[in-house]
């Protein structure tokens, strides 16, 4: 008997979810990208095509209204989007929506929450954002402060998120809180819970950040004071939510390593182009090895990223634990995009500074991934202590 261990053959459904997302983004050049980060807009048409097209439901039960499909066809849309131009905003459009809230709602709620908010969600009638990040605790999760206290058959919400992205136009939050006090805890990942609010409420107070990458959908400082969630909202086992945390932690890694890898693709594209085209001393640029071979390097590096996200994925999808894969596919695939735009500005010389040549939008949007949601200080922390087994240094 011959068994196959691996394949590399793409499989209809990514070939679909490919050409789909090709098409669908002749609609959203990168002249109308451009525009909505140049006006700090919301891409509202793009988001309300992409429901009708079905992309906010890949990931989605198709009882639910989605495709049925899994977090390896998110991860080929979302590659495809942001490599057609749309860049960080595209993709991360599809990844709010399909991993922050279908992911946690659909693996980790009760059947009414499914019946409730899936279908919505589908349909692009809900924006959705995710709620972990705290002033006071930066990236050690177990120090967040934000505290939901049992009261009758819901939770009470209060406490201060920073970061928040799209909080402002939200109508439902995922919020990582407190529900037992750190020092009534056995083990230190005890004791949080994800819980899914309802981001209309008066108490649920935001305030924008201008900041440098992801301008069309601004992130937000959030605070919730006396928020009201009832029992049946909470997604996952009360104290246990690091379980559904990590898996939400481990989707969205594949996804920005998805969102890094489309912008790297769409950089190279533009940079190679450039490169030969462009003529100084009588021939082009890019027959130049110092202009060449860092192009050359950053098509290997994205190639390598890529086929870690698919591992990972790939892991995820069938249930197995892929951690190391999500951690190390979006450092890999976050210093290729980053080194692509970098590259992209040389190659493109002075004209890499101009605004109608979108590298600069892309430098500015790349240069996240190098920071948020996992700085790589953390991920190499992981690697470090966690796969090597190497002393921890906090
Ligand atoms: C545009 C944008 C959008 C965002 N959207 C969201 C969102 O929607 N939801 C959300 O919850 N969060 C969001 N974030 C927050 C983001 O996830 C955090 O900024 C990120 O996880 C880093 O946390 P911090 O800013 O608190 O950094 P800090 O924890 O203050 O860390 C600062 C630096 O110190 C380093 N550092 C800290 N401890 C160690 C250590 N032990 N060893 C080595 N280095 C260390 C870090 O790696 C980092 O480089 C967003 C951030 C940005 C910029």
């Amino acid at each position: 008997m011959i068994r196959v261990f691996v394949d590399f053959e793409e499989s209809e459904e990514v070939s679909f979810i490919r050409k789909t997302v090709a098409e669908f983004m002749k609609r959203f050049p990168v002249e109308y990208w451009r525009k909505v980060d140049a006006e700090r807009r919301f891409p509202e048409e793009y988001w309300k095509a992409a429901a009708e097209q079905g992309l906010l439901g890949i990931n989605i039960p198709e009882k639910y209204g989605g495709l049925g499909m899994g977090l390896y066809e998110v991860s080929a849309a979302i590659i495809g989007v942001a490599a057609s131009g749309g860049g960080l905003p595209a993709g991360d459009l599809l990844m709010r929506t399909m991993v922050f809230a279908g992911l946690p709602i659909e693996k980790f709620g009760s059947e009414e929450v499914k019946n409730a908010y899936l279908p919505k969600l589908v349909e692009g009638k809900l924006i959705c954002s995710f709620a972990h990040t705290e002033p006071n605790a930066g990236v050690n999760t177990f120090d967040i402060q934000t505290y939901a206290q049992k009261e009758g058959d819901g939770y009470r919400i209060n406490g201060q998120k920073i970061w928040i992205t799209l909080a402002h136009m939200a109508d439902i939050i995922v919020v990582v809180a407190r529900t037992t006090p750190r020092e009534k805890i056995r083990k230190k990942s005890e004791g949080l819970t994800l819980l899914l609010v309802d981001a209309k409420q008066n108490g649920v107070k935001t305030s924008k950040i201008y900041g440098m990458a992801l301008r069309p959908l601004s992130s937000n400082l959030v605070y919730f004071e006396d928020v009201w969630v009832p029992e049946s909202h909470v997604l996952g086992v009360v104290d246990r939510g690091w379980e559904a945390l990590s898996a939400l932690l481990n989707a969205e890694r594949v996804c920005t390593a998805s969102i890094s890898i489309g912008c790297g693709e769409f950089l190279l594209e533009k940079a190679v182009d450039y490169a030969s085209n462009r003529r100084v001393f009588g021939r082009p640029i890019g027959s130049n090895q110092a202009i060449q071979f860092p192009l050359a390097e950053v098509k290997a590096e994205l190639e390598t990223a890529k086929l870690m996200t698919q591992k990972a994925a790939w892991l995820f999808d069938k249930g197995k634990d892929c951690a190391f894969e999500a951690n190390v596919a979006a450092l890999t695939a976050a210093r290729a995009a980053f080194k692509a735009a970098d590259r992209a500005v040389q190659t493109f010389g002075g004209n890499g500074f101009a605004e109608d040549n979108d590298i600069e939008r892309f430098f500015r949007d790349t240069r996240l991934f190098k920071t948020a949601p996992v700085p790589e200080e953390m991920v190499l922390n992981y690697i470090g202590t966690r796969i090597l087994n190497m002393p921890r240094s906090f």
